[in-house]
C-alpha cells in the first residue's frame, strides 16, 4: 500500500526560519517574487537538498512507479487521465506543493514541485505536466498576486479536489502572447467574457480557470487583465486536441461567450495580467525542464537496464565499449540539464533574477530529453520501436518540451536579449 507522501510531512514555514531572516546581502528582491530559501554562505552543491525534500522525492517515485506505471499505457492509447490518477495527486498533497497549511496545501520549497515533477515525468510526462501546470502556473498566480479573499476562497479546492488550467494562448496569438483577442468588457460591478483560448493544458478535468482576457484593447497588453473563474460560469470545451504525445494530458480549445463575472474574480490589478503571466512563465519554465529532465532520465535508466539482460555475441550488449560511451555521453548531458534546472529554482527561491537561466534549463533540457529518449529507442533495437516498452511513448512526448511555455526560438531569443543588455548600454 502506498504511503501518502505530502500529506504526512511536517510542514515548511520556512519563511519564519532564522536564517531567512538572515539573508544575504547580496539578494535581489524582484517584484513579487518569493523569497524562500536563503543565499548561503557557504556554497554547497546543487545535490543539496532538504529532509523534506529527499522524502518528498522518494514517496513521489513510488507513487510514480507503483501506482502510474500499471496506467501509463492504457492511459497513453485511450488519451484520457485515469481519475484514480488524479485523486492520487489530491491525496498526496501533490496539488498544493507551496500552497500554505491555512489553506490545505502541503506548503513545501518551490525546489519540492520541481522534484515532484521530474520523479512523474519518469514514468508519465502526461501526469507531470498536470501537476506542473496546476502548481507552478496556477496555485502560484494565485499565491502571488491573488487578494485574501480570492486565496481563501480557491486556494483550498486546488489543494484538495479541483484541477486548475492557465488560459493565455489563442488560436493566433501563440509566441505573440500578448496579442490575444478576448475581451472582458465592463458592465457596472461586472465583466463580459468573449473569446477564445487554444491550447489549453489540464482543461479537460479542471474546473478552476485562470482566464486572460483585455478589458480596454484601445490600451494594446497593457489592457490585459487575469480573471479567476469555475467551469460552471461558463466555460465552453469546444475541441480536444488529438496529439503525438502527451496524450493522457488533455489539451482543449476552449470558447467563451458572454461570460458574465463579477470584479471579484480579478486576480491581481486590472491592466497588470501581462506582468502576471511574465512572471509566472518564467518559473514555469523550471518546471518544464523538470518534466524533461524526468523524461531523459527516465528513458535512459530504461534502456541501459535493458541493455544490461539483453546478450548478443555472447555479451551483454551494454558491455560493448560503443554503447557504454554513448551511456557516458547522454549521462553527461542529462546531468548538464539537471544541474542548470536545479541552479534556476535556487535562484528563484533566493529571490534572484532567474529569467536567462529559467530559459537556458528548459531549452537545454527539452533539447536533451529529445535526444536521449531518441537515441534510448536505438539502445534496445527493435523492441526500442515497439510499444512493449515505453520509450517511443517518452520520445513522442519529449517533442513538447520544446513548445509549450514558449518554443525553443523564444527562450534563444529571451537568452540572447539578456546577453545583450549584459554588453550595450
Ligand atoms: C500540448 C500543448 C499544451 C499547451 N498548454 C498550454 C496551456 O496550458 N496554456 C496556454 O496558455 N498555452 C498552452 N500551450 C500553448 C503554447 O504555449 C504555444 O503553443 C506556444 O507558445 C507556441 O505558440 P504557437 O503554437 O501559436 O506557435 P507559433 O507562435 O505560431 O510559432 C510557430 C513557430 O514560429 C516560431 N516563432 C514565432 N515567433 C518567433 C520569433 N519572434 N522569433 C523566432 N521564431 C518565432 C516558433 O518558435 C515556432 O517554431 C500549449 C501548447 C501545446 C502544444
Amino acid at each position: 500500500m502506498f504511503k501518502p507522501a505530502l500529506r504526512t510531512l511536517r510542514p515548511a514555514r520556512q519563511l519564519a526560519s532564522p536564517a531567512l531572516r538572515n539573508l544575504h546581502a547580496s539578494a535581489v528582491t524582484r517584484g513579487v517574487q518569493e523569497i524562500t530559501r536563503p543565499a548561503i554562505e557557504t556554497p554547497v552543491s546543487l545535490w543539496n537538498f532538504t529532509e523534506e525534500e529527499e522524502m518528498l522525492r522518494e514517496s513521489v517515485r513510488r507513487f510514480a512507479t507503483d501506482v502510474i506505471g500499471p496506467k501509463v499505457r492504457q492511459m497513453d492509447e485511450s488519451e484520457v487521465m485515469d481519475p484514480e490518477i488524479i485523486q492520487g495527486l489530491f491525496d498526496n498533497g501533490l496539488m498544493g506543493i507551496e500552497t500554505s497549511a491555512d489553506h490545505s496545501g502541503s506548503e513545501c520549497s518551490f525546489t519540492s514541485a520541481i522534484i515532484a515533477v521530474e520523479e512523474l515525468a519518469k514514468v508519465d510526462p502526461s501526469v507531470a505536466v498536470m501537476c506542473d501546470v496546476h502548481n507552478t502556473l496556477v496555485n502560484t498566480v494565485i499565491r502571488l498576486y491573488g487578494n485574501k479573499e480570492i486565496q481563501d476562497k480557491w486556494l483550498p479546492d486546488l489543494a484538495t479536489n479541483k484541477v486548475g488550467s492557465f488560459c493565455l494562448s489563442e488560436p493566433n496569438a501563440g509566441s505573440d502572447a500578448f496579442g490575444l483577442q478576448t475581451t472582458a468588457k465592463k458592465d457596472g460591478d461586472h465583466y463580459i467574457l468573449n473569446g477564445s483560448k487554444a491550447w489549453i493544458s489540464n482543461s479537460g478535468e479542471a474546473d478552476t480557470f485562470l482566464v486572460f482576457a483585455n478589458v480596454d484593447p484601445s490600451k494594446g497588453y497593457k489592457g490585459i487583465t487575469c480573471f479567476i473563474m469555475s467551469k460552471d460560469q461558463g466555460v465552453q470545451i469546444a475541441k480536444k486536441e488529438a496529439k503525438l504525445g502527451i496524450r493522457a494530458s488533455s489539451t482543449c480549445v476552449l470558447s467563451f461567450d458572454d461570460v458574465r463575472l463579477p470584479k471579484e474574480n480579478i486576480v491581481g490589478e486590472i491592466g497588470k495580467g501581462y506582468k502576471i503571466a511574465i512572471e509566472i512563465l518564467n518559473e514555469g519554465r523550471i518546471g518544464i525542464a523538470a518534466q524533461m529532465i524526468g523524461l531523459a532520465q527516465g528513458a535512459f535508466d530504461n534502456a541501459v537496464g535493458y541493455s544490461y539482460q539483453r546478450k548478443q555475441f555472447g555479451k551483454l550488449i551494454g558491455d560493448f565499449q560503443s554503447m557504454g560511451h554513448q551511456f557516458a555521453q547522454a549521462a553527461i548531458k542529462i546531468e548538464a540539464a539537471r544541474l542548470l534546472t536545479y541552479n534556476a529554482a535556487r535562484l528563484k527561491e533566493e529571490g534572484r533574477p532567474f529569467t536567462k537561466e529559467a530559459a537556458m534549463a528548459k531549452y537545454y533540457a527539452s533539447v536533451i530529453a529529445q535526444e536521449v529518449s531518441g537515441q534510448a529507442i536505438e539502445w534496445a533495437g527493435g523492441v526500442g520501436f515497439t510499444r512493449d516498452l515505453p520509450l517511443e511513448k517518452l520520445w513522442r512526448d519529449s517533442k513538447i518540451g520544446a513548445i509549450y511555455e514558449g518554443t525553443s526560438n523564444i527562450q534563444l531569443e529571451t537568452i540572447a536579449k539578456l546577453i545583450r543588455k549584459d554588453y550595450v548600454s
